[in-house]
């Protein structure tokens, strides 16, 4: 089991009387620089003059300076920009402003174990990545506690870069809910290969034949999308609260034998193989280097794939049926992957006839509790 590190094992004190340059200002900047700041602590944000984080910076009374400025005498640089913009930031406006033994910090591995930012020998380079979105840790910080996250050192030059780690977990409360630490590889990797296998392109690609299947069948598609989409997040709310075997017992008897007995069938050899595959190709860096080269050259592989899949039957259904559960619709969709710049894809196409409203009806039945003991409580 990993060591969990708490209040006790951290010690904000470290951090008092330096100067914390926080550069970028969004998910993670705005979050990260407004907890430490109301831990006591000197932040000053580092942004392009005229972006639009600037104002929202300033209104919300962070100190603001151009991110050379920012840089300049700073002992810990805190580069919290998107991952594909990181190693340009780094090398025109952050190497050369950076001060001898300054410690530079990061949210994510990426740009350390693929390459984009090389830091001098003489720097700690430390992460410190909360397990949650920007806007979910300030509320949490501001109800008192924190959420969980990692750390990990890369370089430790001072002696002091673990330390300088827990006390900025510290200061945005996560060593309240519980640090672990982690390495820089262990993180970038796994985090990269959650993202493609499982979370955003496992899920998604799971859902969409579903709904294919289903639609090419005959059935209606908006039948194939309460079936195949909606409900994903009833099965998966129960999966994240009390693990496998709690959805297991809160399902139907005949979801549960359907289920069991029929996925294996869909996840096979050749899927884990293929799993394996990608895994590799995030650990040899293969899928480091063809992104950033689409990153660099204009974003045109991603914008391409984006608007495929906007302009797929599924988003067409979609945002009709979603739009009978507006009372409830939820204001923003929280991401939890770097963002691109915002685009207008093809994300406006209409659904090509006017659709049914659909019955909504429960296909999840609850069964008596009885059957299986209650998942154990840690
Ligand atoms: P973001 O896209 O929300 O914010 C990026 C900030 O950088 C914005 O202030 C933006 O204005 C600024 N910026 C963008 N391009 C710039 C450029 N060329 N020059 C200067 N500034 C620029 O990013 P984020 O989601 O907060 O991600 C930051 C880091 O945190 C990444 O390493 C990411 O992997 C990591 N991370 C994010 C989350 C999350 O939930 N969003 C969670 C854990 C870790
Ligand atoms: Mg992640």
């Amino acid at each position: 089991m990993a060591k969990i590190y708490h209040d006790s094992d951290a010690d904000l004190g470290v951090l008092k009387g330096k100067k914390i340059a926080v550069i970028g200002f969004g998910s993670q900047g705005k979050a990260q620089s407004m907890c430490l700041r109301d831990s006591g602590l000197n932040v000053v944000v580092g942004l392009r003059k005229g972006g639009k984080s600037w104002d929202d910076a300033k209104k919300n009374g962070m100190k603001v300076a151009e991110i050379a400025d920012a840089v300049t005498d700073a002992d810990v640089v805190m580069v919290l920009l998107p991952d594909e913009v990181q190693g340009t930031v780094y090398k025109e406006e952050i190497e050369p402003n950076l001060k001898p033994g300054a410690a530079i910090d990061f949210a994510h591995g990426f740009s350390i174990v693929f390459g984009e930012i090389k830091p001098p020998k003489k720097a700690d380079v430390i992460m410190m990545a909360p397990k949650s979105p920007g806007p979910m840790e300030r509320e949490m910080f501001l109800q008192g506690f924190g959420v969980p996250a990692l750390i990990a050192v890369e370089q430790n030059p001072s002696g002091e870069a673990k330390k300088i780690a827990l006390a900025l977990a510290k200061g945005l409360g996560a060593t309240k809910a519980g640090v672990i630490e982690t390495t820089f590889t262990e993180e970038a990797t796994s985090d990269l290969f959650g993202e493609q296998a499982v979370l955003c392109g496992g899920v998604t690609a799971l859902i969409e034949a579903g709904f294919d299947t289903l639609v090419k069948a005959g059935y209606q598609p908006e039948i194939a999308y309460f079936e195949c989409l909606h409900e994903v997040k009833l099965i998966v709310d129960l999966i994240q609260k009390g693990g496998m075997m709690h959805m297991w017992t809160s399902v139907s008897n005949t979801a549960e034998y359907g289920g069991l007995s029929r996925r294996d069938r869909l996840i096979t050899a050749d899927t884990r193989k293929e799993m394996a595959k990608m895994l590799k190709e995030i650990q040899e860096g293969k899928f480091a280097k063809e992104w950033m080269k689409d990153a660099k050259s204009g974003m045109k592989k991603i914008q391409k794939m984006e608007d495929e899949e906007a302009s797929s039957h599924i988003e067409v259904v979609g945002k009709e049926i979603r739009s009978l559960f507006e009372f409830q619709a939820p204001k923003k969709v929280k991401k939890t992957v770097a963002k691109k710049p915002v685009k207008k894809a093809a994300a406006k196409a209409k659904p090509k006839k006017p659709v049914a409203k659909p019955k909504v009806k429960k296909t999840v039945a609850k069964k008596p509790a009885a059957k299986r003991p209650a998942p154990k409580k840690k």
